[in-house]
């Protein structure tokens, strides 16, 4: 039986074991993390609506269910040319027939970036968000600035929509606490026009939420540096804030820096159609690992992810020869899918294809939708329930 390493346990590098483990591989999962942390429901740790442990799977669970050898343990080093995996703890993983890296992406540096605080990063920043919106509501008044920033490297790895998510919360919870009158919320970003991939109409709906629950915009700036006490500006201008919540643009892993795999500018792990990395039959790279080519809209996303997890096994599955059929490639899934929460005034159902680009609003039944699918996603991931979505 071949064995598989996966490097990785957030959403695509569990989905990539559960199908590598469903066409009979013997799998190894290497994660830093003894949890899998569900990044779309962890948007309520802010306003206190999900607390920390509602938003993980513990790994041991998942390997018990699914067959799977677990090692929590830091990858410090991929050695392409020797296929080796080197980890923190001093072991060297050689004794595999491939390799699925799945180890998510990073910040890009900004100046500043230390003053800030995002939802798009560890979960420990998650809980800093919570901790300080807390302070300032103890307050009684505050300046919060909400912003994400652009990759010129590579436009894929931005990522806006739960910025949008975590600011409409807040404001939610600001007004049902009948404080919101004393906060001044900012929504900041450098591109003219945030959120466009998501299509003309969401851009709209966006500017006309902004102007409703009074949230001010300063878009088409760039931004020089984060200061302790606020955002300064390519033009000197200054958003003073007592909180800034912002998500720099992705980059890749730093592990893949040395590697001695192909990357892309921003660091991004280039692959073939198929998932497998370019030059390298025994590797592939999945969800916010890899370089990822589609039309201008295209973003890294968890269900993408997932999708590369499953091409992945079965493409591997057809080279060892387990199963005829072509070989599957990640190009045709590219599309966005996804529940843009408001909390509980609802959320929006964002699509985007080739075809079609649209939000539709769902008042209330937005926000159940979006908890239904967070109860059903950690039941399917521990083997509870089938695949739905
Ligand atoms: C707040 C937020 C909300 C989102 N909402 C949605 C949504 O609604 N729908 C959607 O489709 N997508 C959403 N996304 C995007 C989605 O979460 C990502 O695209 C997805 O998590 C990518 O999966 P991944 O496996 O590539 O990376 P990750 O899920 O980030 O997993 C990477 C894993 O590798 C581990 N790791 C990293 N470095 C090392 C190392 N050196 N050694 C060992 N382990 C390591 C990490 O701890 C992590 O467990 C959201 C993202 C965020 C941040």
């Amino acid at each position: 039986m071949a064995k598989v390493l996966v490097l990785g346990g957030g959403i695509g590098g569990t989905e990539a074991a559960i199908a590598l483990r469903k066409e009979g591989f013997e799998v190894s999962l290497v994660s830093d993390k003894p949890y899998l942390y569900i990044y779309p429901i962890s948007i309520w740790i802010p306003t206190g609506e999900a607390k920390f442990e509602d938003v993980i799977i513990p790994l041991d669970k998942f390997a018990r269910r699914w067959g799977v050898n677990l090692i929590i343990d830091r990858v410090e080093k991929i050695d392409a040319q020797n296929k080796k995996v080197h980890l923190k703890s001093g072991k060297v993983l050689e004794d595999f027939d491939y390799l699925v890296v799945a180890l998510g992406q990073t910040k890009r540096k900004e100046k500043g970036l230390e003053n800030t605080l995002s939802i798009c990063g560890s979960p420990e920043e998650a809980l800093k968000i919570r901790d300080r919106l807390v302070e300032l509501i103890a307050k009684g008044e505050g300046k919060i600035a909400f912003g994400f920033g652009g990759n010129p490297k590579d436009k894929t790895a931005v990522r806006g929509r739960p910025v949008f998510e975590v600011l409409f919360n807040v404001d939610y919870h600001l007004s049902r606490l009948g404080i919101r009158d004393r906060f001044e919320l900012t929504f900041f970003a450098p591109m003219p026009k945030p959120g466009e991939r998501l299509g003309e109409k969401a851009l709209k709906m966006l500017d006309q939420m902004f102007q409703k629950y009074g949230i001010k915009k300063i878009t088409g700036k760039k931004i020089k540096e984060f200061k302790e006490n606020g955002v300064l500006f390519e033009d000197d201008t200054f958003l003073e804030s007592d909180l800034i919540i912002y998500t720099p643009a992705g980059w890749g892993n730093p592990v893949f820096a040395d590697s001695g795999f192909p990357l892309n500018e921003a660091g991004f792990i280039k692959i073939e159609e198929t998932c497998q990395v370019v030059g390298y039959e025994w590797a592939y790279a999945i969800g916010d690992s890899a370089a990822i080519e589609g039309p201008p809209w295209t973003a890294k996303q968890g269900h993408l992810a997932e999708v590369m997890g499953h091409i992945t096994a079965h493409n591997i599955a057809v080279k060892e020869g387990k199963k005829s059929g072509e070989l599957k490639s990640y190009k045709e899934h590219i599309n966005i899918l996804c529940l843009m929460d408001m909390g509980w005034r609802g959320g929006g159902f964002a699509y985007r294809s080739d075809k079609r680009a649209m939000l539709i609003p769902i008042p209330v039944l937005g926000h159940i939708m979006k908890k239904a699918w967070g109860v059903y996603y950690k039941l399917y991931k521990l083997g509870k329930i089938p695949k739905i979505i």
